[in-house]
């Protein structure tokens, strides 16, 4: 300890009030507001006093200096949390990195939501009060053709409503083949404890026959429950109890079959390149009283959760006290209707819509994009690695269609020598900490920048471009 050198450095530290009056702090005030700009102020005098008494001294204490200081810690704050990113890990629907990108009708319809006051609970035909769900009742209906829609939050909250709506108190049949946990908080029999019913698991994990339902339904069968196996596949010596077998199980013994969907298409999917997954439609078509599925999983759009089907079952959903926790706000369902209704004209569906646009597209073109941002990745990266265009394959993820993926080309570095790993980690975090942080995928000792989402390849581009004149 060397009393009197904090106290020397205090004398010569300028006063909040000096920093705050200079030019740069008057400038610092005028951007930001004259209370960010006291708070910074004092953080950093604080900060500097601490530094110069544990002896850690050479730092700018002008005023200017402290001011210099403060606006970059300013700018860091004022940064918003949640930021765009370039999705290059090849999972089209990333969980973590928001799942779809909505439409330009949707992102239109929002704006507008969010601008004005809007009719969501009000009918303009005499003035009185509408239902919100209204607004896209008709629409799945006229897509999917269900008797009757209601539209919360997630799927998973739709398949707590059913549950808590159509087995509170009753038991569920599910078959043990499908007892899911998707992305870690969605797990069926945790959802099914929440919803209050009782979990009857028949069969065995690979496989389930009808024999097992029948002799499960009782006077206290609630529901009979499907769920999509959308994150596995079990494969080999099995057998799965089909949604038609389980509707007309249903049928006989007056018990209610639901089907989550998970994903739940509209689409053939075949028509873009993918393999045909069930959709919504079919469902229905092969007999489920209720069917539920996400908004932005494979549909393309916000994060909603759909519950469709027989008109008094899907009312009862509605009328049930949970539903005003679980319903959606203005800008969903303005931004649900806009995507919807894009549907409408389902030959232009693989433009309109950029996750269909995304799925749709050839490998030449992801092959193409690469091979045109090479010479810059080449520079990018050091020059002793090796760099190249891989092929690859894209994951519809999600959860959604876990063995199917899609033919792609990425961006591939490899660096030299053995400490492969951590020279791999140091060029991730280069690419994150680019202005607009861009997300790759680790694979086998090479970084990969698969190309299929890259859709603003001019903004991609200039960030990775060398900064020429800045080295005048
Ligand atoms: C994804 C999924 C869910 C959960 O849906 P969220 O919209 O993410 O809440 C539920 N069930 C199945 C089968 C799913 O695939």
């Amino acid at each position: 300890m060397k009393p009197g050198s904090g106290a020397s450095l205090a004398i010569r530290l300028p006063s909040v009030d000096r920093v705050l009056q200079s030019g740069a702090g008057q400038a610092l005030r005028a951007r930001f507001g004259h209370k960010a700009v006291s708070d910074g102020v004092r953080l950093e005098l604080a900060r500097l006093r601490e530094a110069a008494i544990d002896g850690h001294g050479g730092v700018d204490i002008s005023a200017d200096g402290v001011a210099a200081s403060v606006e970059s810690w300013l700018e860091r704050r004022e940064a918003p949390s949640q930021r765009r990113v370039f999705n290059l890990t090849g999972t089209v629907l990333h969980t973590n990195l928001g799942r779809a990108i909505l439409p330009e009708a949707a992102i239109e319809a929002v704006a507008a939501a969010m601008r004005y006051p809007t009719t969501l609970e009000y009918s303009l035909d005499g003035g009185a009060r509408g239902e919100r769900d209204d607004h896209v009742r008709g629409l799945v209906r006229e897509l999917t053709g269900a008797e009757d829609a209601c539209l919360v939050n997630n799927n998973a909250a739709a398949v707590l409503l059913v549950l808590a709506t159509h087995a509170q108190g009753r038991e569920t049949i599910v078959s043990r083949g499908e007892l899911i946990e998707i992305g870690g908080s969605f797990r069926l029999p945790e959802i099914m404890r929440r919803a209050n019913t009782k979990l009857v698991e028949v069969g065995a994990t690979n496989r389930t026959h009808t024999a097992d339902f029948e002799q499960a339904i009782g006077p206290e069968t609630g529901l009979l429950l499907k769920a999509h196996t959308s994150n596995y596949a079990i494969q080999g010596f099995t057998a799965e109890v089909s949604a038609t077998t389980m509707a007309a199980l249903g049928r006989k013994h007056g018990v209610p079959f639901f089907d989550d969907l998970g994903s739940g298409t509209l689409v053939d999917l075949s028509h873009y390149g993918m393999k045909r997954e069930r959709t919504v439609q079919d469902a229905l078509r092969d007999g489920a009283d209720l069917v539920s599925f996400s908004g932005d999983k494979l549909l393309g759009g916000p994060q909603a959760g759909f519950i469709v089907g027989q008109k008094d079952l899907v009312r009862a959903c509605a009328k049930n006290h949970l539903k005003r926790s679980l319903r959606l706000d203005k800008l969903r369902l303005a931004a649900l209707e806009a995507t919807l209704k894009l549907y409408r004209d389902p030959d232009r569906l693989a433009e309109t819509l950029p996750t269909l646009r995304f799925f749709a597209r050839p490998r030449e073109a992801m092959a193409g994009q690469a091979a045109r941002l090479l010479p810059v990745w080449r520079a990018f990266v050091p020059a002793d690695w090796e760099t190249g265009i891989a092929e690859c394959a894209s994951q519809i993820g999600s959860g959604a269609l876990p063995l199917d993926t899609l033919p792609s080309a990425a961006l591939f570095a490899t660096p030299p020598g053995n400490r492969k790993g951590t020279a791999l980690d140091e060029l991730s975090t280069r690419l994150r900490g680019l202005p607009i942080p861009v997300i790759g995928r680790i694979h086998e000792d090479r970084l990969m920048l698969d190309m299929r989402c890259l859709d603003d390849e001019a903004a991609f581009l200039a960030q990775l471009q060398p900064n020429t004149g800045g080295e005048a």
